[in-house]
């Protein structure tokens, strides 16, 4: 029988008004905060692309509980976390409707990910705020389909750039951090990069990746460190915002060092050439467009080819080890989960936790937001089978929601960093 739709009774999805050519003028673009080091520079090439462009501060519990108030509380935490925060942002009063447009990602898989620009959308109409842009952000800005945003090869070379520079300061700076002699050191040479970085570099973009790269690793692998390797090293791993995100994960990084810990972060740019390889994966399965192939494989080649420049670099240096390829994370996480495991964090996030215990790092966090399926499959879902095939594993997985408390976390974390003390080789 024909489903009869009543057109009075359907509601019509939330509209918000499309950002456009004149509002790069006149209107200042809000992001959310995920991940400070990257989203550093990110600002700066928008900025200096002539975009008024602004990164949201951390979030707090007032951020969150906006989240709640606009959000189904059904949805994932990230979402409640982002959309907070720029709900928040705009109810300070700060900023003026009028002049004023919000950013949020948009990743189009195959969970709840699709739908954070209409979740947002829904959110601002609730909040009275109905007359501001949301400008999702997701791979159509970079292929020019998003109205008033204008994504030029320049612009899109400064956005990788912004993110290979943030994994390699991020990385740098945790494996010195928790050896510094002068206390904040390393965070002051951290700000000394960025900005240079913002200055410099990014803006006029016409630069040696190889000559800043091995500035920047000269600079750490000589800056003053006393008892290094001396700590057991952490990793962490899991969805995207939780990881990368001080305010959402609360502060993992200071809390590891705080217990004696060396906190190692994956890079970002692992994640978004998961995203690009995806069609690769797909293709043994079902059918992929030919252009669509053809662009996944340029991208990667592109990124990887520099990202060897930062490999050589960090081959020679005293302190510091190379990121592994794309190529070689897929071949550790086939024998134990599917590559088209597109979802979340997907295959990737498998991929980490055996590159690190590989690295012969067996103390692993895995964070997750409650109720995120993928990740719960492939984080998770993995650990009886990471811990039967290397039992020296140590694994905890944690979950984050608004009602998670944290001491519970906290007992968790102080559980996994007791047993990689008693099993660091002294
Ligand atoms: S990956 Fe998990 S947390 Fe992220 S949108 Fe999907 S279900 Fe939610």
């Amino acid at each position: 029988m024909p489903i009869l739709i009543d057109h009075q009774v359907v509601k019509r999805p939330h509209r918000t008004p499309e950002f456009t050519a004149q509002d790069k003028e006149i209107r200042t673009i809000l992001c959310p905060q995920m991940a400070p080091i990257h989203f550093e520079l990110f600002q700066s090439v928008f900025e200096n692309h002539g975009y008024r462009f602004e990164i949201l501060p951390e979030i707090d519990r007032e951020s969150v509980e906006d989240g709640l108030r606009y959000v189904n509380n059904d949805v994932c935490y990230p979402a409640i976390v982002v959309v907070g925060q720029l709900i928040q942002a705009m109810k300070s009063g700060k900023y003026d409707p009028d002049k004023t447009a919000l950013m949020i990602s948009q990743t189009c898989g195959g969970c709840r990910s699709t739908n954070y620009a209409t979740f947002l959308k829904i959110a601002v109409t609730k909040a009275g705020f109905h007359h501001v842009p949301v400008i999702p952000f997701s791979v159509d800005i970079a292929n020019g389909n998003t109205k008033g945003i204008n994504v030029n090869f320049k612009m899109l070379k400064k956005m990788f750039l912004a993110f290979l520079y943030g994994d390699l300061l991020l990385t740098l700076s945790n494996r010195c951090r928790p050896y510094e002699t002068v206390q904040g050191s390393v965070n002051v040479l951290v700000e000394t990069w960025l900005k240079r970085l913002r200055t410099e570099i990014l803006q006029n973009g016409k630069h040696r990746v190889t000559d800043f790269v091995t500035q920047i690793v000269h600079d750490f692998d000589v800056i003053e460190l006393t008892g290094f390797q001396t700590r057991p090293r952490v990793g962490i791993v899991g969805e995207i915002l939780i990881k990368y995100h001080p305010g959402a994960n609360n502060h993992l990084i200071s809390l590891i060092e705080q217990e004696g810990g060396e906190v190692v972060v994956p890079n970002i740019l692992d994640f978004m050439l998961y995203c690009l390889t995806s069609d690769k994966q797909r293709k043994r399965y079902s059918h992929v467009p030919f252009l669509a192939g053809l662009k996944s494989s340029a991208g990667v080649w592109l990124i990887e080819h520099q990202r060897n420049k930062v490999r050589n670099i960090l081959k020679k240096s005293r302190r510091f080890a190379p990121m592994e390829t794309i190529q070689h994370l897929i071949q550790l996480a086939e024998p134990i989960v599917s590559t088209c495991n597109h979802t979340g964090e997907g295959w990737l996030l498998t991929a980490e936790m055996v590159e690190l215990i590989e690295q012969n790092i067996p103390n692993i966090v895995c964070v997750q937001p409650f109720g995120c399926l993928p990740n719960h499959v492939t984080g998770k879902g993995v650990l009886k089978e990471l811990r039967s095939r290397y039992n020296k594993s140590n694994i905890t997985a944690i979950d984050y929601d608004p009602g998670s408390t944290e001491v519970n976390q906290l007992n968790r974390i102080k559980l996994l960093m007791a047993i990689a003390l008693r099993n660091f080789p002294q």
